[in-house]
């Protein structure tokens, strides 16, 4: 009995883990906590995969390699197109210097939030 479809889940399994990440990148335009160095590294890496993939003629680990590989670059090519961007969400998540004074001296609500008055899109 083969266990190709074991491979196909998992391989669907895959596509399925990186759409959070590639719609955040798209709707939001928020960059924030992706790795430029760490994907251009992945891409790299699947391309490889990807070619010693073909060598073997395996379905499950072509269709693995090739999704990971178009993914990998498509957030990569993304992260660097908005990076330096934060969506609101997550320059909340990370506290700016003048939210910390005003929280220790217990004033105001932190909205004027330095980063978002830049003009910093989100
Ligand atoms: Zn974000």
């Amino acid at each position: 009995m083969s266990l190709e479809w074991i491979g196909f889940v998992g391989t669907g399994l895959v596509v399925v883990a990186y759409l959070p990440q590639v719609i955040h990148l798209v709707r939001a335009r928020c960059a924030s906590g992706v790795s430029l160095r760490a994907y251009l590294v992945w891409c790299a890496s699947a391309a490889l995969l990807l070619t010693y993939a073909i060598s073997t003629a395996d379905a499950v680990f072509i269709a693995l390699q090739a999704y990971q590989f178009m993914a990998l670059s498509a957030i990569y090519l993304l992260a660097f197109r908005h990076r330096g961007r934060s969506c609101d969400l997550h320059c909340r998540s990370e506290p700016a210097p003048s939210d910390l004074v005003v929280a220790a001296l217990g004033v105001g609500t932190g909205d004027a939030d330095p980063r978002r008055l830049a003009g910093n899109p989100s």
